[in-house]
């Protein structure tokens, strides 16, 4: 360990990706089942869990194009938090504010839910629930972060959900320099992403669902799934393929796919992790608009990403976009910045993976009774724990149980399609651009960017 090296020595893959991976055979034969899942990440191998457990005679199979968590899943930055893209006042516009509450308090809750999931099947996933801080660095992100406390305390949710830390309490969460202001909420716990999802196809599997890997589905309609040499009849078929989602067919336009990128500290010493004070494995974040998030792993290393990336046209997905030279640079930049003791810590690991983005930023769970056909996802980088509740809700939807899960607002929810290239390029690009520039803007000025932030509303709106 020491300062970093003008020639870097990372490795072009992911911290969780070290695990010992089960692989699984693939689609051979044509097939009859109940239920069909298109995707082994936490949304499709959720909602084979809770089908299976809801329904234990449903012949359930998963058919997974590459292998277990091979998408967003088993890369993420490990937040398992209760938090959605979509803000209490959106839901509340579209649907009434106790849709809003219903729907925040299922997600808090969800937490509890995969709690208890952990311990039943005896999981180890690295899981600490130590909460959020969020940080402000100058005037205009402590007045988002203001504004987000104020909407919570307008819908019912008290202290105990979110509140501004002092700065005495801030420097003994977390001791960081530059911080104008600091919220903190306790929804949220540091996890080892692969680990739960590799995790979790193993209790599917110990249930009784068959999980087929490299069987990527080229097509599917009412009843039926094609693969390239195979068929898969279902009456109820679940598309969980988030941002992969446009390389199937007839959905080029359901989710654009854009990119978050990591990188990972070597573990920090003990003089380093006692200068943070970061005892609790709080997750950390600021108020900016072009995401960073970090969190301090089991193993003491900070992994931290950011968004940013640009989007590619026609919505491709390559392995080759999951390493950019340019941004991972940007990432290692605010990393030093955010915590200026990585300065003198050596980076080990950088990787990227494509999240799902509908075009209006709104997670949703679609089943429809007449054709089977169903989906859930589209998270925008929150699907971690958000996907177990979007799982749950599918379930009760399929069994058609009328449990209260499926009036949540997420329910049918529809989203219109992106727009044809090159707008969609030009106008996510541009988005991208914008934002970046805006915090450059907020942080120079201490204000806000009202004519850049007319401009993101537009496009975000219908
Ligand atoms: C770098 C990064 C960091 C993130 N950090 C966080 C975080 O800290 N907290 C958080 O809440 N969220 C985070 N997210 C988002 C989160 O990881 C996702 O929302 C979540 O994993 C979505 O799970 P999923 O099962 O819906 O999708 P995925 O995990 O992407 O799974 C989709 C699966 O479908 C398969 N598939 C695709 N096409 C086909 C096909 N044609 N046939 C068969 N199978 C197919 C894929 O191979 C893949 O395995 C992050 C995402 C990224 C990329």
């Amino acid at each position: 360990m020491g300062t970093q090296r003008l020639i870097p020595l990372w490795t072009d893959s992911s911290i969780w990706s070290d695990l010992a991976i089960k692989s699984r055979g693939s689609l051979d034969d044509d097939l009859q089942c109940d239920v069909a899942i298109i995707g082994a990440g936490y949304s499709g191998l959720w909602t084979a869990f809770y089908l299976k457990t809801l329904s234990p005679d449903l012949r359930i199979c998963v058919l997974e194009k590459q292998t277990v968590g091979f998408g967003a899943s088993s890369r993420n930055g490990g937040w398992c938090s209760g938090f959605l893209p979509v803000s209490l006042g959106e839901l509340a516009q579209t649907h009434g504010k106790s849709a809003a509450i219903e729907t925040y308090r299922e997600a808090f809750q969800t937490l509890d839910e995969i709690e208890n999931f952990l311990s039943d099947h005896q999981l180890d996933v690295d899981y600490h629930r130590g909460g959020t801080i969020t940080g402000a660095t100058n005037a205009v992100q402590k007045n988002r972060i203001e504004n987000e406390l104020n909407e919570m305390r307008s819908f019912g949710f008290g202290e105990e959900h979110s509140r501004i830390l002092s700065s005495k309490e801030l420097s003994t969460r977390l001791n960081i320099d530059g911080l104008t202001s600091a919220s903190y909420t306790p929804h949220c716990a540091a996890i080892h992403p692969a680990k739960l999802v590799t995790g979790l196809a193993r209790v599917v599997e110990q249930l009784g669902v068959k999980i087929f890997e490299n069987s990527a589905v080229v097509e599917y309609s009412s009843g039926q799934i094609k693969t390239e040499s195979n068929v898969c009849s279902a009456p109820i078929i679940i598309r969980a393929t988030e941002g992969f989602t446009a390389r199937i067919k007839n959905h080029r336009r359901t989710m654009a796919p854009l990119y978050s990128y990591m990188v990972a500290t070597a573990p920090l010493n003990s003089s380093q992790l006692t200068s943070l004070g970061w005892s609790n494995r709080e997750t950390y974040h600021d108020a900016r608009n072009m995401i960073i998030y970090a969190q301090l792993t089991r193993d003491n290393r900070i992994a931290f990403g950011g968004r940013g990336a640009p989007y590619h046209f026609a919505s491709r997905v390559k392995p080759e976009f999951d390493l950019h030279e340019e941004i991972h640079k940007k990432i290692i930049r605010s990393l030093n910045q955010v915590f200026k003791i990585t300065q003198e810590v050596e980076i080990t690991h950088r990787w990227g993976g494509p999240l799902g983005v509908p075009r209006d930023w709104r997670p949703a769970v679609n089943f429809d009774r007449n054709s089977g056909l169903g989906s859930l996802g589209g998270y925008v980088g929150d699907g971690v724990a958000a996907s177990n509740l979007a799982a749950r809700t599918m379930a009760h939807l399929i069994l058609s149980d009328g449990h209260p899960l499926c009036e949540l607002p997420w329910v049918n929810h529809p989203s219109r399609k992106w727009e044809v290239e090159p707008l969609r390029y030009l106008g996510i690009n541009g988005l991208l651009r914008i934002a970046e520039s805006m915090d450059e803007h907020e942080a120079r000025t201490n204000q806000p960017d009202k004519f850049r932030t007319f401009i993101i509303d537009k496009f975000l709106g219908d």
